[in-house]
């Protein structure tokens, strides 16, 4: 078999760029996926998207990827499902709230308007929430929702119309390298050959970095969501709410709503539910959320986050090594931002740069240069959504 490209991984990141290098003209697009379409973190996602980032890059890759959403239903003829339910951000720490402030005027020069909120305003707004030990919020009503497996299978179906082949089933368990090149792939059942490979691998990208000796830094973070049932008590409009420094979040879902559990290393790159874990969850949830403290748990599921050491994506190809590119470590932003990574990546792939982005920034040589981006509102480190 040949290919003039592989792609391993056939989540929202990896579909996005083959249906990108398709569009562009490239032929024999190939990608492997060990499970099905979707099955990786994409389809464990809670599909929330937003603008209110920290770094520019952020920002940039956020309105890009937006004007693209918008307009998914035309292009895939798929409903993406996109819900405009805001995103407010609350902290106790006066240290984040005035990061928050920062934000907010960053996105003014973006023409993105935040809204700064005292506790007093949230609670009267929201007043589902306990706001007492908050030091501030900010709401942004451009930010919302969207489908993570309407993403994945509109990708899928619009890569396929564009002639890709997807394997599903298909894990790559070798990758071949001569002379400081890529030459070829190996599967549990079969060779191809090709000259070029891009790893959007998701959490399960150093495992794909071993098989050619590159390391990428992303680590697999399990994070766990559990369902509730219905909440009479809480009435009225309820954005995604982040409890930014805790990791927690919370939102409507159907009759009932999500509320985040604990998150933990998960080094096997493996994600179970834990429903020990659902103390926690509750405790968490009837602090901000008082009312919850009488809805039943119903349910819940477990995925892994796609973390890098700055909670920025790494993209691009990797130098001293032709032929090998990286799209992956999106630090639990990967659905949102995936229409301009997947755009990027098939021009930085078919032409060597970037147009439509400036994607420097996310380069993987950051990490041996020490430039890492800071992103201290949403770090991981302290949580995020
Ligand atoms: C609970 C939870 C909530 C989240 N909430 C949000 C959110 O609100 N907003 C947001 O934007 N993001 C969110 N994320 C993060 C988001 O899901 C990821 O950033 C995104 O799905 C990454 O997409 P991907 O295509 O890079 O990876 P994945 O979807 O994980 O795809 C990688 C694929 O590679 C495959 N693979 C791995 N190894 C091999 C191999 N050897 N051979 C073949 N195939 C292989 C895997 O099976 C997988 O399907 C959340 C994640 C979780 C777990």
């Amino acid at each position: 078999m040949r290919a003039a490209i592989v792609i391993v991984g056939a989540g929202v990141v990896g579909l996005s760029t083959a249906y990108q290098l398709a569009r562009a003209g490239l032929r024999d697009i190939l990608v492997l996926e060990r499970g099905t379409v979707g099955s990786g973190s994409s389809g464990k996602s809670l599909g929330g998207f937003r603008v209110d980032f920290s770094t520019e890059v952020n920002i940039r890759f956020s309105l890009e990827s937006l004007k693209a959403l918008e307009g998914f239903a035309d292009e895939f003829g798929v409903d993406p499902d996109l819900r405009r339910i805001g995103y407010l951000l609350v902290t106790p720490s006066e240290a984040l709230a005035a990061r928050l402030r920062e934000n907010a005027s960053r996105l003014a020069r973006f023409g993105v308007e935040v809204e700064l909120l005292a506790p007093e305003e949230i609670g009267a707004r929201w007043p589902y929430l306990y706001t007492a030990d908050l030091a501030g919020g900010t709401f942004c009503a451009r930010d919302g929702t969207i489908g993570p497996s309407e993403l994945a299978q509109g990708y899928a179906a619009g890569a396929r119309r564009q002639g890709v082949t997807i394997l599903e089933g298909a894990e790559v368990v070798g990758i071949e390298v001569r002379g400081g090149r890529v030459m070829g792939v190996q599967t549990r059942t079969e060779r191809v050959e090709t000259t070029r490979v891009l790893c959007a691998a998701g959490a399960w990208s150093a495992w794909i970095g071993r098989m050619v000796g590159v390391e990428i830094p992303v680590r697999p973070v399990r994070r766990q969501v559990f369902v509730t049932g219905p909440c009479p008590a809480i009435r009225g409009e309820v954005p995604q709410v982040v409890e930014v420094g805790k990791g927690w979040v919370f939102r409507r879902e159907g009759a009932g709503f999500l509320i985040y559990g604990p998150q933990d290393p998960a080094p096997e790159g493996v994600a179970s539910l834990d429903w020990g874990s659902v103390g926690w969850a509750v405790a968490a949830a009837a602090h901000r959320v008082p009312p919850l403290a009488e809805a039943e748990v119903v349910g819940g599921w477990a995925g892994l986050y796609d973390i890098s050491p700055d909670n920025h994506a790494i993209l691009g190809p990797v130098p001293g090594l032709e032929g090998f590119y990286v799209a992956t470590g999106f630090s639990g932003h990967g659905i949102m931002h995936s229409p301009a990574a997947g755009k990027a990546m098939a021009e930085v792939i078919l032409t060597g740069r970037a147009r439509s982005i400036d994607i420097a920034p996310l380069t993987i040589e950051r990490f041996a240069r020490g430039t890492l981006l800071e992103e201290p509102v949403t770090a991981h480190r302290q949580g995020d959504g």
